[in-house]
């Protein structure tokens, strides 16, 4: 059996950084109260442009439940001033479902019993090959957090083969030290996303009872971290209902905030993961986080964090994500597998990670982005070696 360690606490060949910003998170947002708020505060907030944190945490509130359509109406605006109708496509490539941790919500846990895999070089070229010939241009990469099975010098090896093909790679691995970052954005990679999962670090303890993610501060500083190794761009995100989700959702903003003010060249997106049901456990308790909710949550980041990006992912159903697009959100997953291979007309190696609630081919998300009077774009990024 594996020891518990306490959560807080750094693990042996983990980067510590010289770093404040997980104190000045906890003590921005440690009087977080929702239900303090009334729609007249909403309103309030409403009528402002620039908004501060304490503003923010208005629009989380139940009461600005009641004000939906005036916040859509703002949001909207914020949305077109910044980006205008451009809506951003990826596909996401698992090459792996190796991990070594426990996370009792999801079916990569290593006790969950299923089919593992991890792809080799030539699998993933063909992979990549297929993906890239639907006229995809950025690839989001992810494995289960294995350190073992899937190694920096694997990650860098994909990466520096996705280069070929792509021309903005975005990953979603385990958690590293600067200098795995480093090399990670030598071999081509531009983005890191990095879910806390939840800020609440007594939830956390519970929901990661081993493995290297039960160190919470590790897992708060990897995106410092990976500003430090060069990445482009941060990505943040909260499982929504694994915790409060109002008090998860306001941290992570205000994480990604603070990041950004620290470091006003980096790319900030969020994304807005809820719990989704997987293989050997189908049953899973959303914590009241309806699409109503989920709604509200990503306009109110949105008129928070104007220019910072907002995915919305395959976990949603079609209809929630064409509507979100428009409102909010600035770029969407298309031609999403999320098992292990899959892309090509070989068989799918392992089992995946949830199951998604949007099975649209690109050319029918293409088409329907194109229906609301609005512009796919494949990239925003000019990657010179694919000229
Ligand atoms: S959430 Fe990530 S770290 Fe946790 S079990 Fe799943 S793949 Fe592994």
């Amino acid at each position: 059996m594996r020891k518990i360690y306490d959560s807080m606490e750094y693990q042996p060949n983990m980067q510590v950084l010289d770093s404040d910003l997980l104190e000045q998170v906890l003590d921005k947002t440690k009087n977080f109260n929702p239900y303090q708020y009334t729609k007249k505060d909403v309103l309030s907030v409403l009528e402002k442009d620039n908004l501060s944190i304490s503003d923010f945490a208005v629009l989380l509130s139940p009461a600005a439940e009641s004000c939906l359509e005036k916040m859509a109406k703002k949001s909207k605006l914020q949305r077109y001033k910044y980006f205008g109708g451009n809506v951003l496509l990826f596909t996401p490539l698992y090459i792996s479902n190796y991990c070594e941790n426990e996370c009792v919500y999801c079916g990569f846990n290593c006790k969950n019993k299923i089919s593992r895999s991890r792809l080799n070089a030539e699998e993933i070229e063909r992979e990549m090959i297929a993906i890239s010939k639907t006229g995809m241009r950025e690839v989001l990469m992810l494995t289960g957090e294995s350190p073992t099975k899937s190694d920096v010098e694997y990650i860098a090896k994909a990466v520096s083969i996705a280069k070929k093909y792509f021309s903005t790679i975005g990953l979603e691995v385990y958690p590293m030290n600067v200098d795995d970052y480093k090399l990670l954005h030598q071999s081509g990679a531009d983005f890191v996303t990095v879910f806390q999962e939840t800020y609440d670090s007594t939830v956390y303890a519970e929901k990661h009872p081993a493995g290297a993610k039960r160190c919470f501060p590790y897992r708060f500083y990897a995106q410092e971290r990976a500003i430090l190794g060069e990445m482009r761009g941060v990505g943040f995100g909260v499982l929504l209902g694994l915790s409060d989700f109002r008090k998860d959702m306001f941290t992570a903003a205000v994480h990604a905030k603070l990041l950004q003010q620290k470091y006003p060249h980096t790319e900030i997106a969020m994304s807005f993961p809820r719990l989704r049901p997987y293989k050997n456990h189908t049953e899973t308790n959303p914590n009241d986080v309806h699409e109503t909710q989920l709604l509200q949550m990503m306009m109110a980041f949105r008129l928070f964090m104007p220019f910072a990006s907002i995915t919305i992912s395959t976990r949603e159903r079609s209809g929630f994500r064409d509507n979100v697009l428009p409102l909010c959100a600035t770029k969407i997953s298309a031609g999403v597998n999320v098992g292990i291979g899959g892309h090509t007309e070989n068989e799918q190696k392992g089992d995946a990670q949830f199951e998604i609630s949007d099975p649209r081919t690109l050319e029918e998300i293409h088409n329907a982005i194109l229906n609301q009077n609005m512009q796919p774009v494949y990239t925003d990024y000019i990657n010179t070696s694919l000229l």
